[in-house]
């Protein structure tokens, strides 16, 4: 079996993209079976940048194969944010409570329509040698007026995907990670995963 190392020291994160790896003839491991990995800054301005840059130092850090994941919420009233700032929206000590909060009071008052958002989620893989190949996959949705549901993380009590009236929070995981833009990115991850795993 080949070994696929995730990019990722997000244990939500990993547990959803190990859930969708299964039936594939994959070793899947993550960052903390991996010792002495430094941390890779994520200074770039796109997922796609962010996500490139983690799979390739990672892949030739390691000399395994690497997928990493980077994703945010895009809400159109606030002109994208919070993006690639996703996970620090309140600042560099936030947490999903205080990143809820604030998304909340930045959209008080605004009406249903003016609620659109969507998850994106770039998975790039990348070789030993750090020749990365990319995929991206969105989930659209709005957000709610508060917070509801206990399952998934970071935003998930928030959104509202398209045609559905519970929040991601309040789907099983199953369904979450059906529709979500990380299960639509892996699926189109998984011919690139049946190829370099060989
Ligand atoms: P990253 O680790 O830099 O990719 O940051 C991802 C951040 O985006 C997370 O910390 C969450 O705030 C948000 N996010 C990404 N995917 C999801 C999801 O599936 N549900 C809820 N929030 C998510």
């Amino acid at each position: 079996m080949v070994k696929l190392l995730l990019a990722s020291r997000n244990q939500h994160k990993i547990e959803e993209l190990q859930q969708m790896l299964v039936g594939l003839n994959i070793e899947v491991i993550s960052l903390d079976d991996v010792a002495d990995m430094p941390v890779i800054e994520e200074d770039g301005k796109t997922f796609n940048e962010n996500a490139s840059k983690k799979a390739r130092l990672t892949a030739m850090h390691t000399g395994l194969i690497c997928l990493a994941d980077d994703s945010g919420l895009v809400v159109d009233a606030l002109g994208g944010q919070p993006g690639v700032y996703s996970a620090r929206f309140a600042g560099e000590d936030a947490d999903d409570r205080k990143n809820n909060h604030k998304l909340l009071q930045m959209l008080r008052g605004l009406e249903d329509e003016k609620r659109q958002a969507r998850f994106i989620c770039v998975i790039a893989i990348s070789d030993p040698q750090g020749k990365v190949q990319t995929v991206e996959g969105t989930c659209e949705g709005q957000i709610n007026y508060g917070e509801r549901g206990t399952g998934g993380f970071g935003y998930d009590p928030l959104f509202i995907p398209e045609g559905y009236s519970q929040t991601f929070a309040e789907l099983p995981p199953e369904e979450k990670n059906r529709i979500s833009h990380r299960g639509q990115a892996l699926l189109k991850a998984r011919s690139i995963l049946e190829k370099v795993t060989g």
